[in-house]
This record gives structure tokens, C-alpha cells and sequence, in this order.
């Protein structure tokens, strides 16, 4: 793939945070596996029909206040959620089977990188019937 400028720009760095601004990080590189899912975790988490999520490798991703988000275990040894305990807003996932840190996209302060663009949508079984399920872009989809 060619390194388009936004991707680029992505590589060099982007901020994000919670609503209150307790917890704040950055991620450097391009986003792997960008993604909605509607699994029942998604939606009971969420708050909404869906979350957005995106890959980072976990060395690329910096809590910059110095303040993890608090980790949930949503299935023991397999899958933790990260929230601010003082906001509520979701932040990351860490899943067992995944190499990368899981990034909550609208946690970022800018969703606009075309490599932040869903490629697949997780758990459409699960999905709400009156949205349209992100199409699958990808030409192999990953498990999840
Ligand atoms: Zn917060
Ligand atoms: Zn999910």
C-alpha cells in the first residue's frame, strides 16, 4: 500500500482521551483492522448499536497523563475493557487472541484517517435491524 499523506500523519502520532480528560494517550501507526462490532458486550458497553474499533501495537500507544484506563474483564483471561472510572467513557480493549491494543476510535480527537475507515463489521447476528451493517471490504476477515 502507498503511504497516502493521511497516513502519514497518522504514523507520526494521534491524541485522544476521555470525556473528562482524566485518561489521555496517543497511538502512532497506521490503524490495523479499523472496524465496527455489535456484539452484545459492544452494545451493553457501548451504549449504542454498535462500537468503532481500531488496532494499535500496544508499544505505539501511551496513557500520557499517566493514568491507565481501569481494565474490566469481560471474559476471564481472554478479554478486558478499558473505561475512565470517572467519566464512564471506553477507551480499549485487550483481547487474548489479538496482538494489538484495541483503540475505541471516538475516543480519538480526530476520526477522520482513511485508515480509520471499517473494513468489516463484527457480530452482525447481533446487530439492530433499522441500521445498515458496514460492509466487508476486507478479502479474508479475521475471527471476532
Ligand atoms: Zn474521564
Ligand atoms: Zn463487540
Amino acid at each position: 500500500m502507498n503511504a497516502t499523506p493521511d497516513i502519514v500523519a497518522a504514523a507520526q502520532g494521534r491524541t485522544g482521551g476521555c470525556l473528562c480528560g482524566k485518561i489521555r494517550f496517543t497511538v502512532k501507526g497506521e490503524a490495523v483492522y479499523p472496524h465496527t462490532c455489535s456484539c452484545k458486550h459492544c452494545k451493553k458497553l457501548g451504549g449504542g448499536p454498535m462500537m468503532w474499533w481500531a488496532g494499535f501495537a500496544p508499544e505505539n500507544v501511551t496513557w500520557t497523563n499517566g493514568v491507565e484506563p481501569t481494565w474490566y474483564t469481560t471474559f476471564e483471561g481472554e478479554a478486558q475493557r478499558g473505561f475512565c472510572p470517572d467519566c464512564g467513557s471506553r477507551l480499549a480493549a485487550i483481547d487474548s487472541d489479538v496482538p494489538e491494543l484495541g483503540i475505541v476510535v471516538t475516543a480519538l480527537d480526530d476520526t477522520s484517517g482513511a485508515d480509520l475507515v471499517p473494513v468489516n463489521q463484527s457480530f452482525r447476528d447481533d446487530a439492530v435491524a433499522w441500521l445498515d451493517q458496514v460492509p466487508d471490504t476486507t478479502e479474508k476477515s479475521p475471527v471476532g
